[in-house]
């Protein structure tokens, strides 16, 4: 850090959001909405829907921490997260799910929060739907990997159910919708590139990209960020900064900001959803790249209770490619049946969470090893996919011994205890008043349902709970005059 020049930027802002995923640009969003100074930081680049990078292994390597290929310690389970302006909204499917009550009374009991019940969580969710385009793919325009999880289904009598997607009008069968997972040229997936960001910025709320924060300073009544933006070391000041920046984000910027020695619980509790693909090999060509490629999910309460969900899912051909192990010819001939294969994945709601810590170099370390339990749901659930896939004659199946983990978790969870949890009921950071956190990081366990819904109606109830704070309540239509301090004086540094 000590090679390059800081700048001190003299605006003082009222927060600084550190992400901008589901949880920061929600938050931009509402804070600038009632006419907060917002500043958003952000590691990742910001693309215009038209720029992303055109495939599958450029968008790997631009859109993604590490190429997406952050491993745990036992290097069995890769780890996904989104590096660009948007998070993870950007390269998810956007699948859309409000927690059930099984998820909401674990998540309360655990924590000890209130506020995760139906009624509560509802108004919140009510009012970031409102702010999304959410459609449900018609039986019409299902692609030929969705028909096979459909009938499979049906042979076996297990329930199934459409998922929820965030688009506008766009997965048909004459679009080819794995391009979303690198970011939707078409402006209609519902990430944060179409929804929240672009209103926060119209809002006022100013981002700087390619920015990577590298330590926080949480000092009397204000919050010092540092870090380098486009090369250049940067100092920034806020009344508030929130956390935004992910399960992995958020909580290695507090371990490496040296907030490990007042924060007990900083890094553990780490979750992540691991997910299992199974291929199977059909007669005909299938087709599971064209269309929406994904549509169905597994509606069985006995799978719920067994801690698993199937969904109907595929990826390109650098991913499958990846899920397969060996070389040569057999590796071939496997990938020369693209065209061939369906695909189902099992998502367990894993039990015993891992821990994050940061080496003497700052770097990620996670240990997230599978447990017993978890291994044993990921079993039951691969049973399932074999039976559904012998009920349509695959002519072969392919388990994957690859573990996926896209959903990531905790870290810094939520909870009434400083000894035990990170971030208290109003989503300040236990003993530090001027740092909150509303992003993924704070769960306090998995819920087993897609995170980034909830993510952003937690978002939501934190950018209300921040400017109750300051004496004011968000007002959409008539923005207050939120500070009077803009111009206040430049913290020295
Ligand atoms: C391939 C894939 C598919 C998925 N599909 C779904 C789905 O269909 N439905 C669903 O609900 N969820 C899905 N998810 C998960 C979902 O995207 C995440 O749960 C969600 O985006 C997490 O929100 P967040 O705000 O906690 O963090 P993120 O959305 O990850 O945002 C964190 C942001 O902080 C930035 N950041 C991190 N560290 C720093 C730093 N030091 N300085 C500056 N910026 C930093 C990151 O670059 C990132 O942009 C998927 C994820 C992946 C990878």
């Amino acid at each position: 850090m000590n090679q390059h020049k800081t700048t001190t930027n003299k605006r003082f802002h009222d927060f600084i959001i550190i992400g901008t995923g589901a949880s920061g640009s929600v938050l931009a969003h509402y804070l600038s909405s009632a006419g907060a100074d917002v500043c958003l930081l952000e590691a990742g680049k910001h693309y215009r829907p038209d720029q992303f990078p055109p495939d599958e292994l450029h968008a790997n390597t631009e859109l993604m921490w590490n190429g997406g290929i952050d491993p745990s310690t036992d290097a069995r389970t890769v780890f996904l997260r989104g590096k660009v302006a948007g998070g993870g909204t950007i390269i998810n499917n956007c699948l859309l799910d409000r927690f059930d009550d099984i998820a909401l009374d674990d998540f309360r009991n655990q924590s000890g929060i209130d506020f995760y019940n139906r009624t509560t969580m509802d108004k919140h969710y009510q009012e970031v739907e409102n702010h999304l385009n959410l459609e449900y793919i018609p039986e019409s325009d299902w692609n030929g990997n969705a028909h096979l999880y459909a009938q499979g289904f049906d042979k076996l009598g297990l329930k199934r159910a459409a998922l929820r997607r965030g688009q506008k009008g766009c997965c048909n069968n004459e679009n080819d919708c794995l391009v979303c997972l690198g970011g939707c040229p078409r402006e209609s997936k519902q990430s944060m590139a179409v929804s929240f960001l672009p209103s926060a910025l119209a809002k006022g709320a100013v981002l700087k990209d390619q920015f990577h924060v590298q330590q926080i300073i949480h000092g009397h009544g204000h919050v010092s960020v540092f870090g380098i933006h486009k090369g250049e070391q940067q100092a920034l000041h806020a009344r508030k900064c929130i956390l935004a920046a992910g399960s992995l984000g958020s909580t290695g910027l507090l371990l490496n900001s040296g907030f490990g020695d007042r924060l007990p619980a900083l890094g553990h509790g780490f979750h992540c959803h691991p997910q299992f693909m199974t291929i199977a090999l059909m007669n005909d060509n299938v087709d599971s790249h064209k269309g929406a490629f994904q549509a169905l999910k597994s509606d069985d309460m006995r799978f719920r209770k067994q801690g698993f969900k199937l969904e109907n899912v595929f990826a390109g051909p650098a991913g499958v490619a990846l899920l397969k192990s060996g070389f040569g010819a057999s590796h071939q001939q496997f990938m020369a049946e693209y065209r061939k294969m369906a695909c189902i994945e099992v998502a367990v709601r894993d039990e015993v969470p891992g821990t994050i810590k940061v080496n003497n170099s700052g770097r990620l370390v996670i240990d997230k090893p599978l447990s017993d339990i978890d291994r044993q749901r990921a079993e039951a659930g691969k049973r399932q996919v074999r039976d559904i896939f012998h009920a349509v004659n695959a002519r072969k199946i392919m388990e994957s011994p690859l573990c996926i983990a896209l959903h990531l978790m905790g870290g810094c969870n939520i909870g009434q205890q400083a000894a035990n949890s990170v971030v208290n009921e109003g989503f300040h950071v236990h003993g530090f008043d001027n740092l909150a956190i509303a992003d993924g990081s704070i769960y306090p366990m998995a819920p087993g349902i897609n995170p980034s819904l909830t993510i952003m109606a937690q978002s939501h109830r934190a950018s209300q709970s921040l400017l109750a704070e300051f004496g004011q309540s968000i007002s959409e239509s008539s923005p207050l005059s939120f500070v009077q301090n803009t111009e206040k004086e430049a913290v020295q540094s």
